[in-house]
Formats: structure tokens, C-alpha cells, sequence
């Protein structure tokens, strides 16, 4: 596939999702550009006539968010955009928080505070069976106007009874990934990506780059 400009912009401003959409992408020979980068503000983007452009997140489903925040990244920079809208869906919360994970329990709120929170509504499920989870990652690559081409990745796990190690973002502390029984919080960046949502949906974007 080839790209105009040989740049792509990662159509995000999560600092966590930035780091490991740059890093698995860096084996590409594309120039990759975060927002900031490029002096977007995703709070205040314009066309190039100056009109503004919503990239709120208005959509039921994550791929209608992840195509709303790609088509608006493009048209705000006119240099094909890559998004990614991701959430957590907990079987027992009927799939909540799903595509309101980054919005879970109000404006304001740390990821610590979501973790815990999370884990107070589970409260009433203590056995391992009854706190499955999946973590879901839906990309948009926006080529054009009118163009988007989608890649989506999932991995199943459970939701443990307290947060465990440093590492990734988000829900990652409270996350347990079913094939290895590990926490993502206590994984490598490498291990992560290796068995990931985000991983997964890359590595299919990633075919698709390579096909030329
Ligand atoms: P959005 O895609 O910007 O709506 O936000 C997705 C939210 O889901 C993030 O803010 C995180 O809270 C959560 N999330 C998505 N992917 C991950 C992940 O890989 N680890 C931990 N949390 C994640």
C-alpha cells in the first residue's frame, strides 16, 4: 500500500495507545506523526477552510468511533490517518464499559480510580468463570476521502481481584490474558503486543501494508 507523502498520521491522543501503535509500526519505512506533532489539538481540530470538526465520540459501536476519529484526523491534516478505538467488555456488566471505557465512571477519573471501580462492581462476582472479559481494538486507516479500510483484534481473558503490576495503561493491571494466565500490567511491551488486542489488529494492518 502505498502512502502519499510516506507519512500516517496515529489519529490519537492517548499517550498509552501513541507508545504502542509507534512501536510496532516502527518496522514499517513510514514516517509516523502523532497529533501533537503536527500542532492538532484533538479538542479543536479545523478543515483546512478553517471549519471544525467533531471527533467526539458519538457512535454505539467501536468501529463507528474508530471511523469518526480517522475521517476527522484526515480531514483535519489532509495526510492519511490511523485510529484506534478500543475498549474493555466484561461479560457480567453486560459488555460495560465497552465502548465507553476511556469514559467509565465520569470525566476526571485516573485509570487507578477506574480499576477500582471496576473491581467494586464485580464485586458480586468472585469465581474466575464469572468475571470473563475481552479486550476489543478496532483500527481505521483513512486513505482519502471516502476511503477507510478497517482491522479489528480481540483477546479473551478475566478480570483479576486486584490490580498487579506497572506496565501498559488503562485496564491493563486488572486484566488477565486466558492462554498465558498473566496479567498484561506485569508483561513486557513486547509480550503485550504479542498477544494483544492492539497487536492482533496491527499485525492484520500490517498485512495489508506489506501486500504493497
Ligand atoms: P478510546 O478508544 O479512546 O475510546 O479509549 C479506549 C479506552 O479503553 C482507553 O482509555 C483505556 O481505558 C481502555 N483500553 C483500550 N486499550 C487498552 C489496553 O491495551 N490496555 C488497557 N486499557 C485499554
Amino acid at each position: 500500500m502505498a502512502f502519499p507523502g510516506n507519512r500516517l498520521l496515529l489519529a490519537s491522543g492517548n499517550a498509552g495507545k501513541l507508545r504502542e501503535l509507534q512501536s510496532i509500526l516502527a518496522d514499517f519505512a513510514i514516517q509516523l506523526a502523532s497529533p501533537q506533532d503536527l500542532g492538532l489539538n484533538p479538542a479543536s481540530l479545523c478543515d483546512p477552510d478553517g471549519q471544525p470538526i467533531s471527533i467526539e465520540e458519538t457512535g454505539s459501536t467501536f468501529r463507528e468511533n474508530a471511523q469518526i476519529k480517522a475521517v476527522g484526523f484526515y480531514r483535519a491534516s489532509t495526510i492519511p490517518s490511523l485510529s484506534d478505538d478500543s475498549g474493555l467488555c466484561v461479560d457480567a456488566l453486560k459488555g460495560a464499559p465497552g465502548v465507553l471505557s476511556a469514559r467509565f465512571g465520569g470525566e476526571g477519573l485516573s485509570d487507578a480510580d477506574r480499576n477500582e471501580l471496576l473491581l467494586r462492581k464485580l464485586q458480586p462476582y468472585p469465581e474466575v468463570e464469572q468475571r470473563k472479559a475481552q479486550f476489543v481494538c478496532v483500527l481505521c486507516l483513512c486513505m482519502g476521502p471516502g476511503q477507510f479500510f478497517f482491522f479489528e483484534g480481540r483477546v479473551e481473558g478475566f478480570i483479576a481481584s486486584a490490580p498487579q503490576g506497572q506496565g501498559g495503561f488503562g485496564y491493563d493491571p486488572i486484566f488477565i490474558e486466558e492462554s498465558t494466565g498473566k496479567c498484561f500490567g506485569t508483561m513486557s511491551p513486547a509480550e503485550k503486543a504479542s498477544l494483544s488486542h492492539r497487536g492482533r489488529a496491527l499485525r492484520r494492518l500490517s498485512a495489508f501494508l506489506a501486500e504493497g
